[in-house]
């Protein structure tokens, strides 16, 4: 697995790029759904969120049958193993006894959740760079690492939990911290982010788009260290720049923000170049009449056929000006967050119409083949399926609307297969490509 560029396969190069350092190329095609690199990771930080629920190493689950044993040292780190506590000890080490009267200390507490966790994320790269373990990978990995553009420099350093570093590493804090802001990687399983890590080969390699031709997926191994995988979403033809999302493309209108202030560049992919021309937006209407016109406005621009089957993505550029207001992030997430309602809640035919507006956004949005698309399509083949259960135990049988659902929870999950195989599986076993065998078992039960 390569870990610095000197050790990259023969299908990327790195050349010269107009405006940012360098970009990533590939030298021949690279076929949709192939892994273009594998990345070990320098760093990782498992979320609060799964603290005694997974390996703090290898981020495995323990919801596997896998029991976690804690740290005798600071009670608050968990392994599956002897094999995971050993390899992090160099490390954890560092900070194990020290750990406690730092997250309850006075100066962590009044931090926000966010910066608790930047501390924590910085405390274990500070413990993995003066741990000395005689690596090469390690040692290949930070100089990788420390050869990264330095992000926008913020007023002080970061806090971090005390440890005893040697001069060298004291020294070099400014350096780290610049890099590691705008380095961190979201680690997910099932695209759900479960831990921080920093992967310098692949932070090194490739710029941003908000319409990659590729996206990270994590393999997450008992035993092993987390690493990264770089799948191609679509052919990418040869001498095609090679870019990952580095925040979400549905962050319409802050992401902007987000390069500027975390990353330091702007970006000029055709989605964002589009969007700045449109200036001032004018704001969303308030009646609920209003809005369900727009959404109707919407699905007839991006669905045109009113046939989901013939879905095509990334319409933005033609959007008329009509339809500019559903570029505000208000409109997607009033749109998700009645989506979750009404699938929750049994209003299962609710759900799939806003489900539709939905998917109609994300293809806007999203480049082809998007997990996130992918995804979605799930949740709403299994909608589409509940809806019939539903209506079996309320026994008001209504043979033709069962089988036009049915046929529907056909249409989505053939949509959502095609997606979530060029992803590939990702993070824990199981996920959305098991889900999906299982209910193409029920749909052929009953429809063929
Ligand atoms: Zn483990
Ligand atoms: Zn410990
Ligand atoms: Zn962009």
């Amino acid at each position: 697995m390569p870990s610095s560029l000197d050790e990259l396969p023969t299908h990327v190069r790195l050349e010269t790029h107009a405006t940012a350092r360098n970009k990533a190329v590939a030298t021949s095609t690279i076929r949709q759904g192939s892994v273009v690199l594998e990345v070990p990771s320098m760093v990782v930080l498992l979320l609060s969120s799964g603290k005694g629920h997974r390996c703090d190493f290898c981020l495995c689950s323990g919801a596997s049958g896998v029991r976690l044993a804690r740290c005798s040292g600071c009670a608050s780190y968990w392994y599956c193993g002897p094999q995971c506590q050993t390899a992090h000890w160099e490390s954890h080490k560092k900070f194990c006894k020290r750990l406690a009267s730092f997250t309850a200390s006075a100066d962590f507490q009044r931090l926000e959740a966010h910066e608790q966790l930047d501390a924590l994320f910085h405390t274990h790269l500070i413990a993995e760079i003066s741990s000395h373990v005689p690596s090469d990978v390690r040692v290949k990995q930070l100089s990788t690492f420390m050869s990264l553009l330095p992000g926008p420099l913020h007023d002080s350093l970061p806090l971090v939990c005390p440890m005893s570093v040697g001069a060298d590493v004291h020294q070099s804090l400014e350096a780290l911290f610049t890099r590691s802001g705008n380095n961190n990687f979201a680690i997910h399983s099932h695209l759900t982010t479960i831990a921080h890590g920093i992967f310098p080969l692949a932070s090194r390699l490739f710029n941003h788009s908000c319409l990659p031709n590729a996206a990270a997926r994590y393999v997450i191994r008992r035993g092993q260290p987390v690493r990264m995988e770089i799948v191609a979403l679509r052919e990418i033809n040869a001498m095609e720049e090679i870019c990952i999302p580095y925040v979400d493309p549905a962050l319409i209108e802050s992401r902007q923000q987000i390069f500027k202030f975390t990353y330091g560049f702007s970006c000029t992919c055709p989605s964002c170049n589009f969007i700045n021309t449109l200036g001032a937006i004018p704001s969303l209407p308030v009646s609920e009449a209003a809005l369900a016109k727009l959404d109707d406005n919407l699905l007839t621009f991006c669905i045109p056929s009113g046939d989901i089957a013939l879905l095509a993505s990334s319409a933005l550029p033609e959007l008329p000006e009509n339809l500019h207001l559903v570029l505000h992030e208000s409109y997607l997430s009033r749109l998700t967050d009645a989506f979750s309602k009404a699938s929750h809640e049994g209003s299962y035919r609710v759900a799939l119409d806003v489900g539709l507006t939905v998917l109609a956004m994300y293809l806007l949005i999203y480049p082809e083949n998007y997990p996130q698309i992918g995804m979605h399509l799930l949740e709403m083949a299994k909608t589409a399926w509940n809806a019939v259960i539903a209506a079996d135990h309320d026994n008001a049988q209504d043979a033709p609307a069962n089988t036009s659902l049915l046929k529907r929870a056909r249409v989505y999950h053939d949509l959502s297969s095609k997606i979530m195989e060029v992803f590939g599986p990702e993070g824990d076993p199981g996920g959305p490509l098991e889900e999906l065998a299982v209910l193409q078992n029920l749909l052929h039960a009953e429809l063929d």
